[in-house]
């Protein structure tokens, strides 16, 4: 279906939650940003592995633990093809984003920043990609520093050469921005930061769902992705890192699988990535991303990228129908976000009244409150998109903010 435009109608039909009533109303999903929905395939392939196959992995030398095994690494290798990773063992099998950037923190941190050393990230970071840095940084008695953000919603890169100096340690930055839809320029971004020594960690919450992500072309050293946002399960995610940057890392968690042997009075760390997977890994919801990434790419990133944007560009145009209405972001690129404040009516006030008529939409801080705060708010309400959706999608949720513009005359 690769280079055909999106039969967003037989997509619609993939996933079964959509078709309900909410509050007596055809459900409207605008929340794609917070979690994707998921289609029956990944239902399908969970219950799969649960009727058919379940065992632990690596232990077993029975039939259904080699099943299970072959799954599980299966997925790893399904990822490494999503995202152009040169090898299985540069996937690390974590819960989301949250956790890869934690476990970049406590162990290439904990291990290469020390005390005058410098971690930079951006404004625009949502909490998962600033908090684990704070920690750090306080920990070690480094400096967290933080390229801003511009009126329009851009970062402001001209700062960039300037905040990169020879105490920098590594720099963070989110690909897309979850409460603005900001696409960042990360390859230059990364170009620049490596012409300084300086490894790059990118947060691929909201990039997956939305356009081919290839870290080897873009040479980041981390990426973190969560599988919830790009139509798998909860409790799933990758940390890519490139295998030199892995290889040089001490182990996070300590238990079972990230070992070859223990004694008490040593223990020999086992080779990558298991050497930082500790523990029983979810091995069903690696079965689930792997059958996710199938399903996107059997729609085709492409057309799924050329319908987000031009739901995006309409959704834009239509929203300036309401009145006393102010989208948040006027940054270059944009994906998947629609992010405005409404004079006088509270984001939440928008969001109960948009959840009666079935409409999802998200209201608050989007766990990124210093980069609300930059725009001077403490709450947005978000229509965040997805393949599945459509313009009549769009059109409910204007129909809805008329109705609250009626409400707060
Ligand atoms: N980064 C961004 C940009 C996000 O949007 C999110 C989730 N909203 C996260 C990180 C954290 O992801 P998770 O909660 O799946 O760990």
């Amino acid at each position: 279906m690769s280079g055909a435009p999106l039969d967003v109608a037989r997509i619609r039909a993939d996933f079964p939650i959509l078709h309900q009533e909410v509050r007596g109303r055809p459900l409207v999903y605008l929340d794609s940003a917070a979690t994707t929905q998921k289609p029956q395939a990944v239902i399908d392939a969970l219950v799969r592995y649960y009727t058919h196959d379940n065992a632990n992995v690596h232990r077993g030398v029975h039939a259904l633990s080699e099943r299970a095994t072959l799954a599980y690494e299966g997925a790893r290798e399904r990822v490494r093809r999503f995202i152009n990773a040169r090898e299985t063992k540069e996937i690390i099998f974590v819960r989301g984003c949250t956790e890869a950037i934690n476990l970049v923190a406590y162990t290439f941190g904990r291990s290469k920043v020390g005390p005058g050393d410098e971690v930079l990230i951006t404004a625009m970071e949502h909490h998962s990609d600033i908090v684990p840095w704070q920690m750090l940084c306080q920990q070690v008695g480094a400096t967290l520093k933080v390229v801003p953000v511009d009126e329009r919603g851009d970062l402001r890169l001209d700062q960039l050469d300037v905040l990169l100096t020879e105490r920098t340690r590594l720099l963070a930055v989110t690909h897309v921005s979850n409460a603005l839809g900001t696409v960042n320029p990360v390859r230059d971004i990364i170009r620049r930061a490596h012409a300084r020594g300086v490894p790059v960690l990118v947060d691929g919450a909201q990039a997956p769902a939305h356009f081919r992500v290839d870290v080897q072309a873009l040479d980041c050293d981390f990426y973190a992705l969560s599988g919830h946002k790009m139509f798998g399960p909860t409790g799933i995610g990758v940390l890519y890192g490139k295998a030199a940057v892995l290889e040089s890392m001490p182990p996070w968690q300590g238990g079972g699988d990230m070992i070859l042997s223990v004694t008490m009075e040593k223990t020999v760390y086992n080779r990558l990535p298991y050497r930082l997977e500790a523990g029983t890994p979810d091995i069903s919801g690696a079965i689930g991303l792997a059958a996710a990434m199938d399903y996107i790419d059997s729609v085709g990133l492409d057309a799924i990228s050329a319908h987000d944007q031009a739901l995006l560009e309409y959704g834009a145009r239509a929203l300036e129908s309401v009145p006393g209405l102010r989208l948040m972001s006027q940054a270059r690129e944009r994906s998947g976000v629609l992010s405005f404040i409404m004079e006088d009516v509270h984001a939440h006030d928008v969001g109960t009244i948009l959840d009666r008529e079935g409409v999802a939409i998200r209201a608050g801080h989007h766990c990124a409150q210093p980069l609300l705060s930059c725009f001077g708010v403490a709450a947005t309400v978000r229509a965040s998109l997805a393949m599945y959706n459509t313009r009549e999608d769009i059109d409910a949720l204007v129909r809805g903010l008329h109705k609250v513009r009626e409400v707060f005359a």
